[in-house]
């Protein structure tokens, strides 16, 4: 297989584009390509702090040219998991920028406290995110409000170190409430692909990241073929004795395989 056999790529952002401040090496050059080839370039991520427009800039800025268009994040497909449980109404918005921005696009009037008015939870990452915060959720959770989180990391790398991430908020909400979010839309949940794919109308998507517990699973769900490459967190000796949801369809050093005249190494 090649970049000819896709009409879209889906992009994973941290260890497959970027690592930290940096491009990953050849990563721009290969995008480029693939954009050459025929190839839409979207880039996914579970980081739901940003919004699309402030995303597509810190990719510009790297080298590797984005409009708002280009990106999907984990806010834009939770605001569409808000849809399933009310239609319009204020939603009690926990996290970033990226968060509000997203409930808005969907038509929902995010609000910051608890009142008799709030329909429903949404929660993501916001790095002003504080007990305050925390304890309007759990208002809310415990009234028995839908409760939507962008995702569900656990943690995420910062330049002096691991960092809690929405997953811990999460959890401290759902701790004290006595249970946990209604729906979740962050890889490996299928939300933020299915979101990706509703929006780009792509019929054959190629999902590419460097985790096979949230890329390739997500990817997996959907049924869609699949590619880590090992720019970040998983390997290639992971690749191969992964089974099930975490079995990649192909894998590759880098995105240097999206290159004319390359193939994909397929898993056996
Ligand atoms: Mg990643």
């Amino acid at each position: 297989m090649s970049v000819g056999d896709f009409d879209v790529l889906f992009f994973d952002l941290d260890g497959v584009v970027y690592i930290g401040a940096e491009q990953v090496h050849g990563a721009a050059a290969a995008i480029e390509s693939a954009r050459e080839q025929g190839a839409r370039c979207i880039f996914v991520t579970n980081n739901a702090s940003r919004t699309p427009d402030e995303v597509a800039r810190h990719l510009s800025a790297l080298g590797v040219p984005a409009d708002p268009d280009d990106v999907i994040t984990a806010s834009m497909a939770g605001a569409t998991l808000v849809t399933a449980f009310i239609e319009t109404g204020e939603v009690l918005a926990v996290g970033g920028e990226g968060v509000s921005a997203a409930l808005l696009d969907r038509g929902f009037t995010p609000v910051t406290a608890f009142t008799d008015s709030v329909r429903a939870v949404m929660q993501g990452y916001g790095p002003n995110v504080g007990w305050h915060d925390l304890a309007e959720a759990t208002f809310a959770v415990r009234a028995g409000l839908p409760w939507v989180a962008t995702n569900m990391d656990s943690s995420f790398p910062t330049i002096r170190g691991i960092a809690p991430g929405n997953g811990s908020l999460v959890n401290v909400v759902a701790q004290t409430a006595g249970r946990g979010p209604d729906a979740i839309a962050g890889k490996p949940e299928p939300g933020l692909l299915q979101e990706a794919i509703r929006r780009t109308g792509a019929l054959r998507p190629l999902m590419i990241g460097d985790r096979l517990d949230t890329d390739i699973a997500a990817g997996s769900r959907l049924g869609m073929p699949t590619l880590l490459v090992t720019t970040g967190i998983s390997t290639l000796a992971e690749a191969m004795d992964a089974t099930g949801e975490l079995r990649p369809t192909y894998v590759a050093e880098n995105l240097s395989c999206l290159l004319p005249d390359r193939h994909f190494l397929a898993v056996p």
